[in-house]
């Protein structure tokens, strides 16, 4: 009964985040409505790997009772307070200390958000207003690429190369310009290597920034894999050879760690696994194991320096939001980092990945459905392609890709499609055999739409 008005309401009121709409209103929500460990519960009693840690984010699954304490402890010694005019709390602090004592940036300075999205327009803010505290408020161009993900709100969705991100929204995207896709396995051009495609890829690149002008550019925004994309890892040698390039022309480089955080890539940042060191780096989600919303941008200390000047020209730094260094979720952050250090995640991520990566190619690599299977540290995709051969795509509307989702769940698994890519991105409490079942139920399920 319950369960039938909830859905009801849920069909009638909810507008739902990246969903079609009147699909949702004929065939309705799943209700979660428990977690515990890997798996969450549904309205009807069904358990479920969560393979993708919900929306990447509960690196340490759904019910872990340290973070539930930190979290209750907190709420009754200072539940609310803000972060403006001096103002701070001893969480926040203890946070900081936790983010910095892993941050490849060193020294470096915080700055709390709450979203990843949030960071991201902050991580632009703060461009512009280094670019203008060095006397170049004319660089104002951001780099995105294709297939990026950099969050829904207004900026956060204009730096997305995804186009429906931006259709029907009259999105003003005029100040960003969007270079390619390191995505060797559909972008290279026939018999091109992985090193000669790079190559490509910077001249293209090299080519944006002149014929915008590098002096009307302030910074690149990129995820060092793009998860949202299609889980696209790039091929080594790329990032430095970006960062080189953007050096020649006096142009930040901006770390979108949204996904790749905090071990995911099999180090603490998806910077350190691709040989790159940002201007400033973004991170939200497995910052508190997304327990609470939370996020926070790490900014390198030359562009402090500039952006301090500025603000004390100014008289006050104009940016934060009211729930920036909010206590209870400054707590749990710092928990949560507080218990990766202790499981040394990146060494579980490696080793945890190690076996996922094994046991796809065993799985999957020879299947006539899979084009291609891409990996690092304990995040995966598996493409879908109607020819093996050719790499030919099935047609949109076949909807391949969904229908492997849903028949995911019928095995007893929680995927994510996007479009015909499988992400697999599983919390770092995952054992080795759930790793197998994990993959073998994503067999089953390719088996059963084929
Ligand atoms: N950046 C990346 C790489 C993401 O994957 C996401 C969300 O999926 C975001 C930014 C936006 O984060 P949020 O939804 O917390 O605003």
């Amino acid at each position: 009964m319950l369960h039938n008005s909830a859905r009801a309401i849920d069909m009638k009121l909810h507008l739902h985040s990246q969903t079609d709409p009147r699909r949702h209103e004929q065939e309705g929500p799943l209700i979660i409505t428990g977690g515990e460990g890997v798996y969450v519960r549904d309205d009807a009693g069904r358990r479920y790997m969560e393979g993708m840690a919900g929306l990447w984010t509960a690196s340490l699954g759904f019910n872990d009772a340290r973070l539930a304490a930190v979290a209750s402890d907190q709420f009754g010694r200072l539940a609310n307070y803000h972060t403006f005019n001096h103002r701070s709390n001893e969480a926040c602090i203890d946070l900081m200390d936790q983010i910095a004592s892993v941050s490849p940036l060193a020294p470096c300075k915080i700055f709390l958000a709450n979203s990843g999205s949030e960071a991201n327009d902050s991580m632009i803010k703060l461009a512009w207003y280094y670019q203008a505290a060095r006397g170049k408020p004319g660089k104002r161009r951001i780099i995105s690429r294709k297939g990026a993900f950099h969050g829904s709100t207004v900026m956060g969705a204009a730096l997305s190369g995804l186009p429906h991100m931006h259709r029907s929204f009259n999105m003003a995207t005029d100040d960003i310009l969007y270079a390619g896709k390191p995505h060797h396995y559909r972008e290279a051009r026939p018999g091109e290597s992985e090193e000669e495609f790079v190559d490509r890829l910077i001249h293209e690149l090299e080519a944006i920034i002149l014929q915008a002008d590098p002096d009307s550019v302030a910074a690149m925004i990129a995820e060092p894999v793009m998860g949202a994309g299609g889980v696209i890892v790039p091929p080594q040698g790329y990032f430095p050879r970006l960062r080189k390039l953007l050096d020649k022309y006096d142009i930040l480089l901006l770390a979108d760690e949204v996904v790749c955080g905090f071990g995911r890539t099999g180090n603490w940042f998806g910077s350190q696994t691709f040989g790159f060191v940002p201007d400033m780096f973004s991170v939200a989600k497995g910052l508190s194991s997304g327990y609470l919303p939370i996020a926070a941008v790490v900014v390198s200390d030359k562009l402090y320096q500039a952006i301090a000047d500025e603000g004390q020209r100014n008289g006050v730094f104009g940016h934060g939001f009211t729930y920036s260094g909010h206590p209870v979720t400054s707590a749990v952050a710092a928990e949560a980092l507080r218990i990766y250090r202790e499981m040394d995640v990146v060494a579980r991520a490696r080793s945890l990945g190690e076996r996922m990566r094994t046991r796809l190619a065993e799985a999957l690599a020879e299947h006539p459905m899979v084009g291609e299977i891409r990996s690092v540290g304990l995040i995966a995709g598996v493409e879908l392609v109607a020819d093996r051969a050719t790499g030919e795509s099935f047609p949109a509307e076949a909807r391949v890709g969904a229908r492997v989702e849903r028949a995911c769940r019928a095995h007893g698994i929680i995927l994510r499609n996007m479009g015909d890519v499988l992400a697999l991105c599983p919390p770092y409490v995952i054992e080795p055999e759930q790793i197998d079942e994990l993959v073998q139920a994503l067999s089953f399920a390719i088996e059963d739409v084929r």
